[in-house]
């Protein structure tokens, strides 16, 4: 049993496609262990994606995820880490296998509907930054 962070991010949450999203998660064998719908300050989301910040993309980042409420979330399974990134598709929605979540509800590079973490270390790192261990369950 692996646990996961993912992010429905602000597109997707304005779109309202919150239930669709998680659908594809408790369908594929991914069990909501944890979930809140909060709005991001700059400096959460600038601490979050600290490892991108020398990234030409960075501000438009940070403004796009702190543009709007957000859900996050814990999802527990099997190869829980890998089996989020493959639900989810390819980080450009153009690029997304059909099927996938960001192929079907994102818009752009900017606006890609989901985060999931992308390494086992870096889960339990996002885990502990949105959530207590009380709160996961
Ligand atoms: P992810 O793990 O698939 O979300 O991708 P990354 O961790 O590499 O990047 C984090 C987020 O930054 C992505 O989900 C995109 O929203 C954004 N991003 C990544 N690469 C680019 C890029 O080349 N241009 C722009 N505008 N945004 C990007």
């Amino acid at each position: 049993m692996q646990q996961t962070l993912s992010i429905i991010k602000p597109d997707a949450v304005k779109k309202g496609v919150i239930g669709k999203i998680i659908d594809r998660f408790e369908s594929n064998g991914l069990r909501v262990a944890a979930a809140k719908k909060i709005k991001l300050s700059k400096c959460d989301a600038k601490a979050f994606y600290a490892i991108h910040s020398q990234r030409p993309f960075f501000n438009d980042l940070v403004d796009f995820m702190t543009s709007g409420p957000v859900v996050v979330m814990v999802l527990e399974g099997e190869n829980a880490v890998a089996k989020n990134r493959e639900l989810m598709g390819a980080t450009n929605p153009k690029e997304a296998t059909p099927g996938t979540i960001r192929a079907d509800f994102a818009d752009s590079i900017d606006a890609n509907a989901v985060h999931g973490s992308d390494s086992l270390e870096n889960a339990k790192n996002e885990i502990a930054f949105f959530f207590s261990s009380r709160e996961i369950c």
